[in-house]
């Protein structure tokens, strides 16, 4: 989709720092991060959520979670623990509606609504 920001990074149109890729993945440095460690995992195919991304292919749902993990040790915030986070439509805070699973590391994170 060419009007879709995330899109746009796979396709390298938008430069992003990148950390890890794999066939159907991408995960690069969060722009703006909000933690010392804040990667976004995406699929390199369009999907707008995490849900139509589970219900579309499951197996690639794993994948991208299993590639934060490695990513996670890579960073070396796995040891002390690390945040997963899909915000999902408006009231979930979703701005980018290309599906992107957050990772935050690095520091103690706080309450899950703060
Ligand atoms: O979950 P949500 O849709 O709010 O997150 C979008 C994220 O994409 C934000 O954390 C924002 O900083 C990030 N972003 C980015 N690179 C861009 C545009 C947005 O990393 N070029």
């Amino acid at each position: 989709m060419s009007d879709c920001l995330f899109c746009r990074i796979v396709e390298r149109e938008i430069p992003s720092t990148v950390v890890a890729e794999s066939e159907d993945l991408l995960a690069f440095r969060d722009i703006d991060p909000k933690a010392p460690t804040h990667v976004l995992v995406i699929p390199k195919a369009h999907y707008a959520n995490a849900v139509e991304l589970a219900t579309a292919d499951p197996a690639l749902a794993g994948n991208l979670l299993a590639m934060a993990g490695q990513i996670a040790e890579a960073e070396g915030v796995a040891a002390d623990g690390y945040r997963l986070l899909f915000n999902t439509g408006k009231n979930g805070g979703q701005e980018v509606f290309h599906v992107h699973l957050h990772l935050f590391g690095g520091r103690p994170l706080g309450p899950m609504l703060a």
